[in-house]
């Protein structure tokens, strides 16, 4: 079993350690929620291991249909055995149905879906709160490697796909989400961090529930809750 070495980072909802294997790190999912750049935070417990138990699921399941990502195996209630990448500072948004930033922006109504699926990227840069950039800024700025740009969106595009897929079979609506990529070890170009209902929006098909993360920012509910129902409905 991996042992945690030393503390590389900790974020708002996880940690990365070190292992004795320069190539794999240790993922820790927190018990602590946090929206709109960290103003609202609470600490919920068993939130940590809700979110490392879906991620670890939904990677299994894009791993085995081919999708490369930093996933090894989940070891423990609250982590994640991961390759050691290099990250992008570039968050990939799929959107399926108008809801949260894009209705601002672009002057929309919730719940409208696109004609077809849409990529964005942003800036991952928390003084700037994470601009809208497009292609073209990732490859003037040096965001990441020219030939991840078309991947990333391949990638994210694929990952709607199955996604989408899964979750309508259990009467789950995905709305949109968010994927990092980084280099992993073997210098491929692969899918990091975790993919939640922290980084998602998941609607039940039926009644139109929210079973994610807006739950916690606009007080619609037990957060918990809603991550249990998603869980419940992928196992
Ligand atoms: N998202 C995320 N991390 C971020 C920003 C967005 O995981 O830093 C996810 C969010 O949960 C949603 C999707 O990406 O599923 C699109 O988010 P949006 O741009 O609408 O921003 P938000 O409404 O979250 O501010």
């Amino acid at each position: 079993m991996p042992r945690r070495g030393n503390k590389l980072y900790e974020g708002k909802a996880k940690i990365v350690y070190e292992t004795e294997d320069p190539h794999k790190l240790i993922l820790h999912f927190k018990d602590t929620v946090s929206a709109f750049d960290g103003l609202k935070k609470e600490r919920l417990r068993g939130k940590g291991s809700l979110n490392n138990t879906i991620s670890s699921l939904l990677f299994e399941i894009l791993e085995s249909r081919g999708v490369k990502t930093h996933y090894i195996q989940k070891i423990s209630d609250n982590e994640m055995l991961v390759w050691r990448a290099e990250r992008f500072p570039v968050e990939v948004v799929v959107r399926n149905v108008s809801a949260g930033s894009i209705l601002k922006r672009l002057g929309l109504k919730e719940g409208e879906r696109f004609k077809k699926p849409l990529v964005e990227f942003f800036y991952k840069n928390d003084e700037l709160h994470d601009p809208l950039i497009c292609a073209e800024h990732i490859e003037a700025l040096g965001l990441a490697p020219v030939h991840a740009v078309p991947l990333m969106k391949e990638t994210a595009l694929r990952v709607n796909e199955i996604l989408g897929e899964l979750f309508a079979k259990q009467g789950i609506l995905l709305v949109d989400f968010k994927l990092e990529f980084g280099r992993l070890p073997d210098g491929s170009v692969g899918v990091v961090d975790e993919i939640s209902p922290d980084s998602m929006r998941l609607w039940d098909s039926r009644t139109g529930e929210k079973l994610d993360k807006d739950r916690f920012r606009y007080d619609l509910g037990d957060l918990l809750e809603g991550y249990r129902e998603v869980l419940k409905r992928l196992s």
